[in-house]
C-alpha cells in the first residue's frame, strides 16, 4: 500500500496488521523514551486547509516519534491565503523530499488528487464529508482494546451522518471489522443510500439501548449550506444522547471536538461509559502505526533503519 486515502484501500488483514503495530507502539509509549528511530533523516509534511487540533497535533507528535523531520503548514498562515493553488503547494513542499505528505482539506478527493502530483506517500487527515480514515482505525483501536474484537458487536452512529467523513469512513471499517452498524438521526441528516455501505437506519433513538456502542457525531454547522434541522434546541430533545439514555454497559464514542448540551450533554461525557480520551490517546500510536505501514514496508526507509526500529519494539 503506498497511500491511505480511504478505509477502502485495507483490507481486515491490513486493518489488523496496523491496529498490531499500534498496540506495540502503545507500549512504548508507556516508556520514559517514546521515540523509535524509523524515519531517521526522513521528512514528514502536515498541511492542514481546515480546523483540526486533535488531528494536527497526534500526526506530528507520531512522525516525531518515528524520529522524522517534521514540517507543519496550516492554510491559514501560509501562501495558500495568498491563493497559491493545491498542486502549486505540493510542487514548492516537493522540493523538502517528503517521505509522507499528511493532508486535510474541506473538499472530498483532495488526498487523491494529491497522491498524483507527488513522490511521497499520501495519507487523508479528512477530505471535506468523504473519508477520514485515520479516524476510523483509532476508534477501532479503542474498541478493540476494551471489546478483545469487535465480531458482532452492534454499534450505532448518531447525529449528522450526512456531513461526516468520520461515519462513511467508520461504517466502512466497523463493518469490515465484523460489527453490525446502525446510522439514527433525522432523515434531513441521513444520506440517502447510505445502506448499500452495509449499515441499518434507525429515524430516532427509541431502540438505542440494543446498541453495545453509541458513537455520537458533531453537529456540522461549518458544512451546513441550508437548514436541515429546525432548531438545535429540538435536535437536541429528540437526539442529544444525555446521561440517562444510556444503559448500563454501552460505550459512548465521539471523535471531537464536541458540542456540549447538543450532541452529548456534559453528564454523558464525564461518564466513565464514555471512551473519548481514550479515543485521543490512540490517535498517536495509531497514526505511528499507518507512517511506518507507508512508509518502513515500501523501501522509502532504509533496512537499516527497519531493522533498527524492530530492535527497540522488541526490547
Ligand atoms: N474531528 C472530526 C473530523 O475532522 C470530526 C468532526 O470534526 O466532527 O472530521
Amino acid at each position: 500500500m503506498k497511500h491511505l486515502l480511504s478505509i477502502d484501500d485495507l483490507d481486515r488483514a491490513g486493518i489488523e496488521r496496523i491496529l498490531d503495530r499500534a498496540a506495540s507502539f502503545a507500549e512504548v509509549a508507556g516508556r520514559e523514551i517514546k521515540k523509535v528511530p524509523a524515519l531517521r533523516g526522513r521528512t514528514v509534511v502536515n498541511l492542514f486547509y481546515e480546523a483540526s487540533t486533535r488531528t494536527s497535533s497526534s500526526f506530528e507528535l507520531a512522525a516525531k516519534r518515528l524520529s522524522a523531520d517534521v514540517v507543519s503548514v496550516r492554510a491559514d498562515s501560509s501562501s495558500v491565503t495568498k491563493g497559491e493553488s493545491l498542486k502549486d503547494t505540493i510542487a514548492t513542499l516537493s522540493a523538502y523530499d517528503p517521505a509522507a505528505i499528511v493532508i486535510r482539506s474541506p473538499h472530498a478527493g483532495a488526498a487523491r488528487l494529491v497522491s498524483r502530483w507527488t513522490e511521497a506517500a499520501v495519507v487523508n487527515a479528512g477530505d471535506g464529508k468523504h473519508e477520514h480514515p485515520t479516524q476510523a482505525l483509532l476508534d477501532v483501536f479503542t474498541l478493540r482494546e476494551r471489546l478483545g474484537a469487535l465480531d458482532g458487536a452492534r454499534i450505532w452512529i448518531v447525529g449528522d451522518v450526512l456531513h461526516s467523513r468520520v461515519a462513511r469512513s467508520d461504517i466502512l471499517a466497523f463493518t469490515r471489522m465484523g460489527a453490525h452498524v446502525t446510522v439514527c438521526g433525522p432523515p434531513t441528516l441521513i444520506p440517502r443510500g447510505i445502506e448499500a455501505l452495509g449499515c441499518a437506519v434507525e429515524p430516532t433513538l427509541a431502540r438505542l439501548e440494543e446498541a453495545d456502542v453509541v458513537y455520537v457525531l458533531r453537529m456540522q454547522h461549518e458544512r451546513m449550506t441550508e437548514a436541515f434541522v429546525p432548531s438545535l434546541r429540538e435536535y437536541a430533545m429528540r437526539y442529544q444522547v444525555g446521561a440517562a439514555r444510556l444503559r448500563p454497559g454501552q460505550l459512548l464514542m465521539h471523535p471531537g471536538p464536541v458540542n456540549r448540551g447538543v450532541e452529548l450533554s456534559a453528564e454523558a461525557i464525564d461518564s466513565p461509559q464514555a471512551l473519548i480520551s481514550q479515543q485521543v490517546e490512540a490517535g498517536v500510536v495509531v497514526r505511528m502505526a499507518v507512517l511506518y505501514e507507508l512508509l518502513a514496508g515500501s523501501g522509502a526507509v532504509p533496512e537499516s533503519a527497519v531493522a533498527e526500529a524492530e530492535a527497540v519494539l522488541a526490547s
